[in-house]
């Protein structure tokens, strides 16, 4: 083929073209034999043996069985073989685009275990709940540096594009993956980090395990069975593969938002807590290890006991046992010196005795609120495995020092408030730990090249789906918020910057409506008077309750997407992009406050064990140093658009004492910054998005139910983007540039014409292409229009 001269890219392309004509022709599996005599083969390959062997390989890998969407264009006269993207690989071309259809189409594909399908570049991902054979190692040859259209939608297409932008314009990329809880997200990331260490050409075998390993252990701390997924991620992940300008891999960076603390005291009902709990309860059981780490036996600690109410509920079975063997496994590749991993062991079994610490009162003449740990078991067992004196710890846990007019006073705890500091310090050390964890992970994986300016990325975010419970608390707000914020960013991209390009190109695109959260956005995020600043403002009032802020909320919030329900006590509405959700506000400002008090740390810091000093003696690195930025700007085109963002950065930057002293800041506070900082990386790379939609609520293979894909498809505005990159000019290429690449289709080879808008039409002209528009300095054209460009250059 002249346009192929590659036979190995031929073959691939060759490929796809037989699966798409002979899979109807075989029921069954065909042999080689069968499928090299086929008249289409016979006539397109030639007498090509080494072709017909490379062919031979694909077939007997199973490849082209798996492949069903691409057709048979034509051949010419001269034995070209020409194979075109079948239509209804993307959205975008389908004739109707009405619902309907659309969801029909979507159907139609699944049920044939096409579970990807493009809307133009996006990507939209279904949940297959089944494994598939679309993710070995010959795939990964197969979307490698290829066109988009030369194989049907994959995630490793993405992952493809992303690193193929990467080399080509030398700019950081950014693969943002989203879809309510349970769509597939955490999967498709890590496919993704799969394919893209295999395009990075990680040789090197230990860098390669490093990178593949950091998703299972991160994963392992932060994610948990819920009552929708079994796997959800309880932490927002942002995952950076660093490159060479080449594209080699050097290494990987992560960057956590939002852990879900409050699990670690306590879980709803028919969920459990973070799965490192159970694998290092099984895996010290199983080594018998159990009275080493002095975690009980017989009654699991209460900490896990929601699900598992005896013992043998962890124990029993191979499966937390295995994760425990793979999470050590991944520790070790990782580099984490033998200390460290049993400090985390320690630690996390701390946790769990801590859990099983409980007050009594102690009443007297003279005082009622005194409390007393009855049962001191759990409490030296704590005390023990984090190396501090049991004495020290049961007085900063049941009573606390405060300072009056230069007067330090002791006031004991009430069984409740002393209840309430062992939760706090329980989450304290997970949260720290959490992020020490990532940290090491970080500089783990930091080579002295990832530090060069000429180092380069592809982002992976893999955020917290959008949740609506039976029971909403204030970590579905902040969760909610930030897929808000996503949402924000997603609008922006797609439609605000597509309609600002055309009107400052002059070209005449009747606006394309679009559900704009903005103002929602708002709401929560406004300074003084949205609804994060009026919580923190009460959670400054130590007299303030649920109720009060409830109030605050009412009397403040006054728009459409905001509502206090008449018959609920204690309860607030929001019209988020994606619904409708009711927040129970009962522990809202204990939850933002998030104090540790001081006594604690006080006790924490005479620690003898080095990890746990480290935790407690500073505060933690990942406090957000980007404060110090200006909002980033988002470059469209040659259009520079500023991406608004409601957070007052000069405010931390007047008080950098605060944004130091994590104990005074509250959760609301600190979750501004992160979603902040997660943002400016965002809009720094070039977007690629992935929609993960969820076919039924079961998770069950090969049910599609349609109601639920409408919604989420509606909501994440794939019907929106549909039909504005249908209507739209999809493709908008400067003059110059046009000339230069389709000059062959209308000048000669010498000719070397002006690259000049006269020169742009002509070439339009000679090839014959209509409904194409003119801006100031681009050609605007539609997406068929590429391919038929293409298409006639292959001939010339
Ligand atoms: P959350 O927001 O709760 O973290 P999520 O979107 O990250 O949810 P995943 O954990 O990625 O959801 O997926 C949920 C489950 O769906 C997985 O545990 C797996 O069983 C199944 N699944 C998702 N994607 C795939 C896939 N490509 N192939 C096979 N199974 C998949
Ligand atoms: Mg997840």
């Amino acid at each position: 083929s002249p346009t192929l001269r590659n036979p190995e890219q031929w073959c691939r392309s060759f490929s796809y073209f037989i699966s798409q004509c002979l899979i109807k022709d075989f029921e069954a599996r065909p042999s080689v034999t069968h499928l090299l005599e086929h008249p289409f083969i016979k006539q397109a390959h030639g007498k090509d043996v080494a072709l017909r062997q490379q062919l031979a390989a694909l077939i007997q890998e199973g490849i082209i069985m798996s492949l069903t969407s691409y057709r048979h264009e034509r051949i010419n006269t001269r034995k070209t073989l020409i194979i075109q993207s079948c239509p209804d690989d993307d959205l975008v071309n389908l004739e109707f685009l009405d619902e309907e259809t659309i969801i029909c189409h979507l159907q139609k594909r699944y049920d044939e275990l096409q579970v990807y399908t493009y809307v133009g570049d996006i990507l939209i991902a279904l949940n297959p709940f089944q494994n598939l054979s679309i993710y070995s190692p010959q795939f990964s040859k197969l979307y490698h540096g290829v066109k988009r259209a030369d194989n049907p939608p994959h995630i490793f297409a993405t992952a493809d594009a992303a690193y193929q932008g990467m080399v080509t314009f030398c700019k950081d990329q950014c693969i943002i993956i989203s879809g309510e809880s349970g769509a597939g997200k955490t999967e498709s990331a890590h496919l993704i980090v799969q394919h893209l260490t295999f395009l990075g050409k990680a040789n090197n075998r230990s860098l390669r395990e490093k990178i593949l390993q950091v998703n299972p252990l991160v994963e392992a701390f932060g994610n948990a069975c819920t009552a929708i997924n079994d796997n959800s991620s309880r932490f927002g992940k942002y995952l950076e593969m660093k490159f060479t300008p080449t594209g080699a891999v050097i290494g990987a960076k992560i960057s956590e938002y939002l852990l879900e603390k409050s699990r670690v005291i306590k879980q709803a009902v028919g969920e459990k807590n973070f799965h490192i709990f159970y694998y290092i309860y099984a895996g010290l059981y199983h080594q018998n290890k159990l009275k080493a780490y002095r975690l009980p036996e017989g009654t699991p600690p209460r900490f896990v006991l929601e699900n598992c109410k005896v013992m043998q509920d962890i124990v029993s079975g191979k499966l937390y046992k295995e994760q425990f063997d793979a999470i050590q496994e991944c520790f070790r590749n990782i580099g984490f010196t033998e200390e460290e991993v049993n400090s985390v062991y320690r630690i996390l079994s701390a946790i769990l005795n801590t859990g099983n610490i409980e007050f009594a009162a102690i009443t007297s003449q003279h005082q009622t609120d005194k409390s007393e740990v009855p049962n001191s078991e759990a409490l030296e067992s704590a005390a023990s495995l984090l190396s501090i004196g049991p004495e020290e710890l049961q007085e900063a846990l049941t009573s606390q020092c405060v300072v009056t007019r230069g007067e330090t006073i002791i006031r004991t705890n009430t069984v409740d408030k002393a209840a309430d500091v062992r939760d706090a310090m329980s989450k304290a050390l997970y949260g720290r730990l959490f992020s020490w964890i990532v940290n090491r992970i970080n500089s783990l994986l930091h080579s002295s090249s990832n530090a060069a300016e000429s180092c380069m990325n592809v982002g992976i975010l893999d955020i917290f789906g959008f949740e609506n419970f039976k029971k909403n608390s204030f970590e579905q707000l902040c969760i909610n918020i930030a897929n808000e914020q996503i949402q924000f960013y997603f609008n922006q991209h797609i439609f605000a910057l597509e309609q600002m390009e055309y009107q400052s190109e002059g070209v005449d695109a009747s606006l394309v409506e679009y559900e704009d959260n903005r103002p929602i956005l708002d709401m929560f995020l406004q300074k003084p008077m949205g609804l994060l600043s009026l919580l923190d403002e009460e959670s400054r009032f130590p007299q303030a309750t649920d109720q009060t802020l409830v109030d605050k909320f009412e009397d403040n919030l006054r728009c459409k997407y905001f509502w206090i329900p008449k018959r609920v006590e204690l309860c607030f509405g929001i019209q988020h992009y994606a619904g409708k959700v009711m927040y129970d506000v009962n522990g809202f400002l204990e939850k933002n406050r998030d104090t540790l008090p001081a006594d604690i740390v006080v006790v924490l810091r005479t620690s003898e064990n080095k990890l746990l000093q480290q935790l407690f003696s500073s505060p933690l690195t990942k406090t957000v140093m980007f404060l110090a930025c200006v909002w980033p700007v988002h470059r469209c085109g040659v259009f520079t658009v500023n991406v608004c963002v409601q957070v007052d950065t000069m405010e931390m930057m007047r008080h950098p004492e605060e944004t130091t002293n994590m104990r005074r800041q509250t959760v609301a506070s600190y979750f501004r910054y992160s979603l902040m900082d997660l943002l400016s990386k965002m809009v720094v790379g070039q977007p690629h998005f992935v929609r993960c939609i969820k076919p039924n609520d079961d998770r069950q293979a090969l049910r599609f139910c349609k109601e639920r894909v409408m919604v989420q498809l509606r909501y994440t505005g794939i019907l929106e983007t549909v039909n504005i990159r249908r209507q739209g000019y999809s493709h908008r290429i400067l003059f110059e540039e046009f000339v230069n690449r389709y000059y062959y289709l209308a000048f000669r080879a010498h000719q070397m014409p002006e690259t000049s808008k006269e020169n742009a039409v002509a070439i339009l002209q000679r090839a014959k292409l209509e409904d194409w528009v003119l801006g100031k300095t681009k050609v605007f054209l539609k997406y068929y229009h590429v391919e038929q460009l293409n298409l006639l250059l292959r001939e010339v």
